[in-house]
């Protein structure tokens, strides 16, 4: 059925692991609080089992079962999987939530980094409140593409493979371009950064070759380029002088975590893999299991992935009640902080799962 005509959208509700259960609990309940402010936000919520812990349980990480209810799903709110002392025989984490990108060719990891007004950051720079550039990760081949493909030769010599294509990477930059427009449209600087190793590697030259190809249809975009290494040390030297940065799976793993780092931590980082067809949200962070279920998860970053996953949803199919929502979220979590009461405890203060919970539904 055309989305258009959809008097509902049915998400896949997948908690997983560790920690993803307590934020995505805590999520669920600011959606209820924003129902009934928005009544005219329709979402069918179908709640699935996956990850580690299942893995434990009955073998399987993934049942095709779930794999074909997604399928019919219009989006996917995700919580955290896997576990370290659940592994496979080769000695790897299950990771099915990249078996689900994978599946559906999330190329697009799309993954904010915006400080937010009185949330405490590690940077002693009061230019640190600007903060407010995107990170681009892109999600399905990279480093990663190799997930089941490494082999390690004789017990002597390990390898792994860097997979580019030309089609997935156009596709990749095409929706960094477009991102990095939409932002300047808002008043952002309108600058998109490819971060590469395009002096040692390669594949990596090829990357940034089909990225100057894709720059010839955006004039209007301040197009460049930033090796890696470079990258890590002027994120945490400059942060506030970045708008969008695009760049390989493998350090947009890393580099995301820097990222979260600079806006206080993991649990104020969201994100969005987005494919041609599906989209999967979820907090950048991993299942946390230094923390669970001590009520110390910081919800945020789930949060803030919901209000993602509403603008997308809203955007596509030309629903303003969605928008609103989105919005709505977004206030309520700089409102919440703005007052400087609120401090997590993955930031050094006291305040866990509950008390932010409490705050953001106070705001809204
Ligand atoms: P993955 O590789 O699966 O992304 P990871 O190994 O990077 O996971 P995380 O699970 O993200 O690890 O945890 C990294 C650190 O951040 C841990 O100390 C964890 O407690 C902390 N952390 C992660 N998420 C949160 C959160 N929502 N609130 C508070 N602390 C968090």
């Amino acid at each position: 059925m055309d989305p258009v005509s959809k008097s509902e959208f049915r998400i896949a509700v997948l908690p997983g692991d560790g920690i993803g259960k307590e934020v995505i609990g805590a999520s669920l309940h600011l959606l209820e609080a924003l129902r009934s402010k928005i009544p005219n936000i329709k979402l069918a919520l179908i709640h699935l089992d996956a990850g580690a812990a299942l893995y434990r349980r009955t073998g399987t990480a993934l049942a095709e079962e779930t794999l074909a209810t997604i399928e019919g799903c219009d989006a996917v709110f995700l919580g955290a999987m896997g576990l370290p002392d659940v592994r496979l025989p080769d000695g790897r984490e299950l990771a099915p939530q990249l078996d689900i990108r994978f599946h559906f060719n999330l190329y697009a990891g799309i993954r904010p980094i915006r400080a937010i007004p009185g949330a405490p950051t590690p940077l002693a720079d009061p230019r640190a409140k600007d903060i407010d550039f995107v990170i681009i990760r892109e999600s399905t081949e990279g480093l990663f593409a190799d997930l089941a493909g490494g082999i390690v030769i004789d017990n002597e010599q390990a390898r792994d493979t860097l997979i580019i294509t030309r089609e997935v990477s156009t596709k990749l930059f095409k929706t960094s371009f477009d991102l990095t427009a939409r932002r300047k449209q808002r008043g952002r600087p309108g600058r998109l950064t490819c971060i590469d190793k395009a002096n040692v590697l390669r594949s990596m030259a090829f990357f940034r070759s089909i990225f100057d190809e894709c720059a010839r249809d955006y004039s209007e975009i301040d197009a460049g380029h930033e090796y890696v290494d470079a990258a890590a040390l002027n994120l945490v030297r400059r942060p506030w002088e970045y708008d969008v940065v695009v760049t390989e799976n493998m350090y947009g793993d890393i580099l995301s975590d820097l990222g979260a780092a600079l806006i206080g931590g993991m649990g104020m980082a969201p994100s969005a893999d987005l494919g041609d067809r599906m989209a999967v949200f979820q907090p950048s962070h991993g299942s946390a299991p230094d923390i669970v279920g001590q009520g110390k998860a910081n919800p945020v970053a789930t949060f803030l992935s919901m209000a993602m996953m509403l603008e997308w949803l809203g955007e596509r199919n030309g629903r303003s009640a969605y928008l609103d929502a989105s919005r709505a979220i977004y206030e309520a979590v700089d409102n919440a902080f703005r007052t400087k009461t609120l401090c997590p405890v993955e930031m050094g203060g006291s305040d866990g799962t509950q008390a932010i919970t409490d705050a953001v539904v106070r705001a809204l």
